[in-house]
């Protein structure tokens, strides 16, 4: 198997790079996505295409390394009515209740840095999980588009934490890098750090279970047999 993209190790005394998995994942494929648009920004309706893109690559990606395609799909409808789906289906899934939202927010407050986050459901709650993705930010004192490069790699980032992955360590760069556990920012594309450790949940047969048990802070380290 071989992946796009190498993973540097940092020359330190904390090992393999490794990357943290939420215990609560999904349990059924293909899973139902809807992209908001927050209608007082609607600059943020040209950016709905970035956060398509990036659920569709990761699809692609899940496809391609795990050699099933039929599975890791997801229906995808957006605020205006747009449907699109990653695999067949003979459901009718406009209709279909949410898993996973995703808002798209113009925030004039916002320093320009991170611009995505994910909300897990605690322990009481259900889903469907949150994500928000700023289109907007401020930049010396200016008002700025982060642009479309930005936000794909930000949607690409926040769908690694909506499928199950928490953030990589003992890495130099990484998609799943955050500021505080990598010396250098993300990656645009996930790399095999991220595809393995999906793998490890998951298995390679989509979404749906039986998975691996995971207690409350596992992880998953590269290069040591599990
Ligand atoms: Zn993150």
């Amino acid at each position: 198997m071989s992946y796009i993209q190498s993973i540097q190790l940092i020359p330190d005394n904390y090992g393999n790079p490794y990357i943290k998995l939420n215990h609560d994942y999904w349990d059924k494929d293909p899973l139902n996505v809807y992209i908001v648009v927050n209608q007082q920004t609607h600059e943020s309706q040209g950016f709905v295409i970035d956060v398509v893109h990036a659920i569709a690559k990761w699809s692609n990606l899940l496809k391609q390394y795990s050699g099933d395609d039929t599975s890791w799909n997801f229906n995808i409808k957006t605020s205006s009515g747009f449907v699109i789906t990653t695999g067949l289906t003979n459901e009718r899934i406009s209709n279909l209740p949410p898993d996973i939202i995703i808002e798209l927010v113009g925030d004039p407050t916002h320093k320009c840095g991170v611009l995505g986050t994910t909300e897990r459901p605690t322990l009481d709650q259900v889903k469907p999980i949150y994500s928000k993705i700023v289109t907007s930010c401020i930049l010396e004192n200016e008002v700025v588009l982060p642009g479309h490069r930005a936000l794909f790699s930000s949607s690409m980032h926040e769908f690694g934490h909506i499928l199950g992955l928490g953030h990589a360590f003992t890495t130099d760069t990484d998609l799943m890098c955050s500021d505080h556990t990598c010396i250098n920012g993300g990656m645009e594309e996930p790399s095999q750090l991220d595809i393995k450790a999906l793998f490890y949940m998951y298995g390679t047969d989509g979404f749906s279970g039986p998975h691996r048990e995971l207690a409350e802070d596992s992880y998953y380290k590269l290069g040591v047999s599990q």
